[in-house]
């Protein structure tokens, strides 16, 4: 695969990824393989990381899958101390596990609301703070990249525990970029617009009419690819981004801007 940075850039980097077997995080996963680091993938579901971990190991990347949910602290801590044993510490952590799905919020149950604000804003949390923990007691320092979504900054109506959860995280980036900079743990994120991905695909756009009316939407006039979400990450938890911390990337062509004069299209 096309890189964007120099081969060997992750090389001897344990890079950790939440829902790294499928969509996002398994083009993300790749990316920072083919750059040489060694992976650990976790997610609840055997069936998203076995195909995945094979695949990584196929193109020989040193892949470690375990299976965790990240809103059990145990199960948190027990995929740190086996990413440590295997690989020796973790370098890297992407944030990146998420639920999502579309109800209008009175009908919105409190399970559904626990549901994805626990993946998203209470996940994040006990990972970066297992993680961070082993990355101050190694004292190497380390990156730590979350992936939002724009309407942290809007508001998602349809949409309001995922868009809560989100804005959340982005706080969260800001107060930990600053609280672990004297590690040298740098925090920052990724703000995606529509990125099309299998899970997407089937579940946000399933027909062309809602593709055109998403698309509408995007200034540069098309969805995201997995890889372009790739190659933003890869550069914000490499030293080339070393100056960087408590950041917020929008990659989304443009598309939470697109208010136009009175909401036309321009
Ligand atoms: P996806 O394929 O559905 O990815 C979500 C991942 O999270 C899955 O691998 C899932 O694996 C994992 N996950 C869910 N619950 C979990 C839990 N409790 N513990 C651990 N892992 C869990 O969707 P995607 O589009 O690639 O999304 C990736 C990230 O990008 C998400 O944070 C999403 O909010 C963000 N994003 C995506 C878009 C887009 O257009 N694609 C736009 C904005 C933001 P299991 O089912 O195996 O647990």
């Amino acid at each position: 695969m096309p890189t964007m940075l120099p081969a060997g850039s992750f090389q001897g980097r344990t890079v950790l990824i939440t829902g790294g077997g499928t969509g996002l995080g398994f083009a993300m996963a790749q990316e920072f393989g083919a750059l040489g680091g060694n992976l650990v993938i976790a997610s609840r579901k055997e069936e998203h990381l076995g195909p995945a971990q094979e695949k990584l190991a196929a193109a020989g990347v040193p892949c470690l899958a375990v299976p965790t949910d990240v809103r059990d602290v145990d199960a948190v801590d027990r995929l740190v101390a086996v990413a440590r044993e295997r690989f020796g510490g973790i370098d890297v952590l992407v944030n990146n596990a998420a639920g999502n799905f579309v109800v209008m919020a009175e009908d919105l149950s409190p399970n559904g609301w626990k549901a994805v604000t626990g993946i998203v804003l209470d996940g994040t949390f006990l990972m970066s703070r297992a993680v961070a923990k082993q990355m101050i007691e190694r004292g190497k320092g380390g990156a730590i990249l979350n992936i939002i979504a724009t309407y942290a900054w809007t508001g998602g109506p349809g949409t309001a525990h995922s868009a809560a959860a989100k804005a959340g995280v982005w706080n969260l980036t800001m107060s930990l970029g600053v609280e672990w900079a004297r590690y040298g743990i740098r925090v920052n994120a990724i703000a995606p617009g529509p990125i099309s991905t299998e899970g997407t695909d089937k579940n946000l756009w399933p027909t062309e009419e809602l593709r055109e009316l998403v698309k509408g939407t995007v200034p540069l006039g098309r969805f995201g690819r997995p890889e372009e979400i790739a190659h933003a990450a890869t550069y914000l938890c490499s030293d080339y981004a070393s100056y960087v911390t408590g950041a917020t990337l929008a990659v989304d062509g443009g598309a939470w801007l697109h208010k136009g004069i009175f909401g036309a299209k321009l």
